[in-house]
């Protein structure tokens, strides 16, 4: 599998763009906000010769889904997934944008609700997704033991953790995540962040100071 990483929107949220020798692929996170982000973003699955076939998100908060009304314009037969307990945050895009001075046009469209454990297919690949709550109670993280990653949303970064200051987050709760479910994944495993760099779970082990 390969994966990419795109940093977008004044929120420098990461966007990543997954396929194999298939040449279907899924985002996860499209943090795409200007047309100029989302024209780019586009460009790059169409100049790949890639087949887009699902969206994913990692949470509801209104920067990682900043692009999936775009992708549901450009890309008809496009499916939308999310956990049920952050769809509330799709409902309240408008206004949360709002509030922030941002226009974002119209709600996004969800076709699947995900839950701990469900794989999620395209192409050859599979990721298995689980439930990490504490950030919002609806986030999640995306993992592929046989390509030794997990994409984990606002859950984990290198050296910190997500904020809990939002409604549904708890900083509890985030901490039983990262130790009772990130952190018994295999030590190598890669960890790809909603923001900033790339980390592992044996370096978060070791030197995350909220996790100690
Ligand atoms: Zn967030
Ligand atoms: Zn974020």
């Amino acid at each position: 599998m390969k994966i990419e990483k795109f940093v977008f929107s004044p929120f420098f949220v990461n966007t990543y763009l997954l396929y194999d020798e298939t040449k279907e692929c899924i985002i996860i996170d499209p943090a795409c906000h200007t047309k100029k982000e989302k024209e780019y973003l586009k460009k790059i699955i169409l100049d790949k010769n890639l087949k887009l076939s699902k969206v994913l998100n990692t949470h509801g908060h209104l920067d990682h889904i900043f692009g999936n009304t775009f992708f549901e314009d450009e890309f008809p037969n496009l499916e939308f997934f999310i956990h049920y307990n952050d769809f509330h945050w799709l409902e309240k895009f408008e206004d949360t944008a709002e509030r922030y001075g941002i226009v974002v046009g119209r709600t996004p469209f969800i076709d699947n609700f995900i839950e701990g454990n469900q794989i999620i297919r395209f192409g050859n690949s599979q990721l298995k997704v689980i439930e990490t709550p504490g950030h919002s109670s609806g986030s999640v993280s995306f993992y592929s033991e046989k390509d030794n990653f997990v994409i984990v949303g606002d859950t984990l970064f290198k050296d910190s953790v997500g904020r809990v200051d939002l409604p549904t987050g708890d900083m509890d709760v985030l901490l039983e995540s990262i130790k009772n479910k990130l952190f018994t994944l295999n030590k190598n495993t890669k960890v790809y962040s909603g923001h900033g760099e790339d980390t592992t779970i044996k370096y978060e082990m070791e030197n995350n100071p909220f996790c100690k």
